[in-house]
């Protein structure tokens, strides 16, 4: 089955640079999180999945050619989030790291300590309503709002535009921190959530998802988990909020691209079969990878490409999506 969605946002416009780019990419680490989010060539990782995705992530990042990463964010102590950073720190330099915290009593939280400081970083605790650029994006702190003894309630969320469309990476948080955050009035509609705590029943609320009115969800999860994670109370809050449910364990790597007025999505489940069934199949493209962006070869805007960018592709849209190229706004290939 192809996975392949595209939706028209409608927000507050942002300006995205005329030849910007944004992806996210929700790397497959099982029952745990990591989000690569990529914006014309800035880049933040967003939690590192468990120990053991060390290597996976080391590797990703490799493929990826990320060398560094202008932020690492580590959403909360559990192991599930940070315990893979050290591979991160490993491949890449780091500019600022962000945490709740900066203590935690466990051997995954000092050596993510560790990895920092041999690269001369401290961990910086950013507040609630702090805000930052990722290249044309725009990323808000909303959470934590207060402290909690529960590191899940204590889990960064953030939101980021990035024109007319929006992310919402919510870390572990449970119904505690989304009441905390209604409470501080943030702006949360987002086109895309990134579900609390992979799923769990006590995240997700109904008054949280009613500000939020995801178009898209995405559950990082893994298959045959023994929490039950997703639960069928959140999935089906999820889905009489409409929104329309992406899984890691069903899907495995998932990668959002936006325009600035559209997100679309590839999945790996998605690719693996539409490169089967379009072997030997395919079109010409022209390539843009100073923007890393595909046209049609008949696009206006393929005149104006520095000729040191310009690049040509024979295959299909799928695949141009999987290595990171997004499409032409113009000729909508
Ligand atoms: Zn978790
Ligand atoms: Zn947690």
């Amino acid at each position: 089955m192809l996975m392949l969605f595209t939706a028209a946002c409608v927000g507050p416009a942002a300006t995205p640079a005329a030849d910007g780019s944004f992806a996210v990419h929700f790397i497959d680490v099982g029952q745990a999180d990591a989000a690569l989010v990529v914006c014309d060539g800035q880049t933040m990782l967003i939690d590192g999945g468990n120990r053991e995705d060390s290597s996976l992530i080391y590797t990703y990042l490799k493929d990826e050619n990320v060398t560094h990463l202008d932020y690492v964010v580590a959403t909360h102590a559990h192991e599930d989030h940070i315990g893979g950073l050290p591979g991160a720190l490993n491949y890449a330099t780091v500019g600022t790291a962000l945490c709740s915290v900066t203590e935690y009593d466990s051997g995954v939280f000092e050596t993510f300590v560790e990895q920092l400081a041999k690269q001369g970083k401290q961990i910086q605790v950013p507040k609630a309503g702090d805000s930052f650029e990722l290249g044309s994006a725009k990323v808000q702190v909303v959470g934590p709002v207060r402290q909690s003894d529960d590191p899940n309630n204590m889990s960064l969320v953030l939101r980021i535009e990035y024109g007319e469309t929006s992310f919402l990476f919510t870390g572990d948080a449970e119904r505690e921190e989304e009441q905390n955050i209604l409470e501080a009035g943030f702006d949360l509609e987002s086109t895309v959530l990134k579900v609390g705590h992979h799923g769990s029943e006590n995240s997700t609320t109904y008054p949280f998802l009613r500000e939020v009115m995801p178009e898209y969800a995405v559950i990082s999860v893994g298959e045959g988990n023994s929490y039950g994670h997703p639960t069928p109370e959140s999935l089906s809050r999820l889905r009489d909020a409409g929104a329309t449910i992406l899984r890691t364990d069903e899907n495995g790597t998932i990668i959002c691209t936006s325009d600035g007025e559209t997100v679309s999505f590839v999945t790996e489940s998605g690719w693996a079969e539409e490169n089967q069934a379009q072997e030997g199949k395919g079109m010409e493209y022209v390539l843009n990878n100073g923007a890393n962006k595909f046209h049609d070869p008949d696009c206006e805007s393929v005149d104006t490409i520095k000729p040191q960018n310009l690049g040509s592709f024979f295959g299909t849209r799928e695949e141009l999506l999987a290595r990171g190229y997004s499409p032409c706004g113009n000729c909508k290939p």
